[in-house]
């Protein structure tokens, strides 16, 4: 298993890796809400936060996601912000990469970096189509 946050930016990275989750999708705690709420899956019953790291286990089949990320990790940027992936504006998710690549500083390895250029630029030929039309 890949722990490297930075392959789990976007919530259909995070959904991919719940492939053995524990819980089935009528279940509160599913795999797309724990997605949603910046996991990614570590083990059958163990998720990681994309954004601030923390690793959580123990989940109970009616537990929030949300709520379980507030509870024990209050001060991660992603559970401040709150927000559905496609409610951020690019500036907003430009932070949190940058709070991703900082909270695994000692991590980063020359590929983050080639893949955040490569965000960058296509966040940025983006911006540049919106602004024309
Ligand atoms: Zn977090």
């Amino acid at each position: 298993m890949n722990n490297n946050n930075f392959d789990y930016l976007f919530e259909l990275q995070r959904l991919k890796s719940f492939k053995n989750w524990q819980f089935s999708k009528s279940k509160k705690c599913n795999e797309r809400k724990m997605a949603q709420a910046g996991f990614y899956c570590t083990g059958s019953e163990s998720a990681v936060c994309f954004v601030c790291g923390k690793e959580l286990d123990g989940w109970e089949e009616e537990d929030d996601p949300w709520v379980e990320h507030k509870k024990h990790a209050p001060q991660c940027s992603f559970v401040k912000m709150r927000k559905k992936e496609t409610d951020y504006t690019v500036k907003e998710f430009v932070i949190l990469i940058e709070t991703v690549l900082k909270n695994q500083e000692e991590k980063v390895h020359m590929d983050d970096v080639m893949k955040f250029r490569e965000l960058m630029y296509s966040m940025r030929d983006k911006l540049q189509k919106n602004c024309r039309s």
